[in-house]
């Protein structure tokens, strides 16, 4: 299974993911916002030197849906170019905010390469001030064999308090483990199932 955070990054909260990760030896996929991205380059590196995958999920955390062609692609250039300029790679997964996929859109995305990226378990509406504990029972409580979850270190692009969402990803990792899970990046997860 995959774990993703999206929204990121934000400086405290990815930083505090990033430890538990590690402490944790696991990996995971950040769906950055463009302007975020280009704020916090080192948080990037970071991200990319540490093993966890990179994705697109727009400049500004557009709602793509109602965007012309030329500000789609905008949208996924400028955040692609911000994630290249602090990596040295480009993203190939994009996750297109509230899962808005019009023909357009997706048309966009394949277009440029990407390769869309959802979810498959319910939101854990890890953003309501609902306490760690809730959190990892609504993840797990959902969670299978391939399933992509979503959590969120930032708040659309924007620094916001995620210290719930931190405490929660520990239990998180661990009980996904105690289920006999593995983790995998998205990247690995599309590499394993096209070798199938
Ligand atoms: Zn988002």
């Amino acid at each position: 299974m995959a774990l993703t955070f999206d929204d990121g990054p934000n400086p405290k909260a990815t930083a505090a993911i990033l430890d538990v990760l590690r402490r944790e030896h696991a990996h995971a996929t950040f769906f950055v916002v463009g302007e975020a991205a280009a704020a916090s380059p080192e948080l990037l590196r970071r991200i990319s030197r540490e093993g966890h995958a990179l994705g697109n999920h727009t400049w500004d955390h557009a709602h793509l849906n109602v965007l012309s062609r030329s500000t789609i692609d905008d949208e996924l250039a400028r955040t692609d170019d911000a994630i290249f300029a602090a990596t040295g790679a480009r993203p190939r997964i994009a996750r297109p905010p509230f899962g808005a996929r019009s023909f357009v859109v997706l048309d966009e995305l394949r277009r440029r390469g990407y390769t869309c990226v959802l979810w498959s378990v319910p939101l854990a509406n890890d953003w309501e001030a609902v306490g760690a504990k809730t959190i990892a029972e609504r993840v797990l409580s959902n969670v299978r064999d391939g399933s992509i979850v979503v959590l969120h270190d930032g708040d659309r692009g924007r620094p916001a308090d995620r210290s719930a969402t931190v405490e929660a990803t520990p239990l998180v990792v661990e009980g996904l483990r105690a289920r006999g899970l593995r983790l995998v990046t998205v990247p690995e997860m599309l590499a394993e199932s096209d070798s199938r």
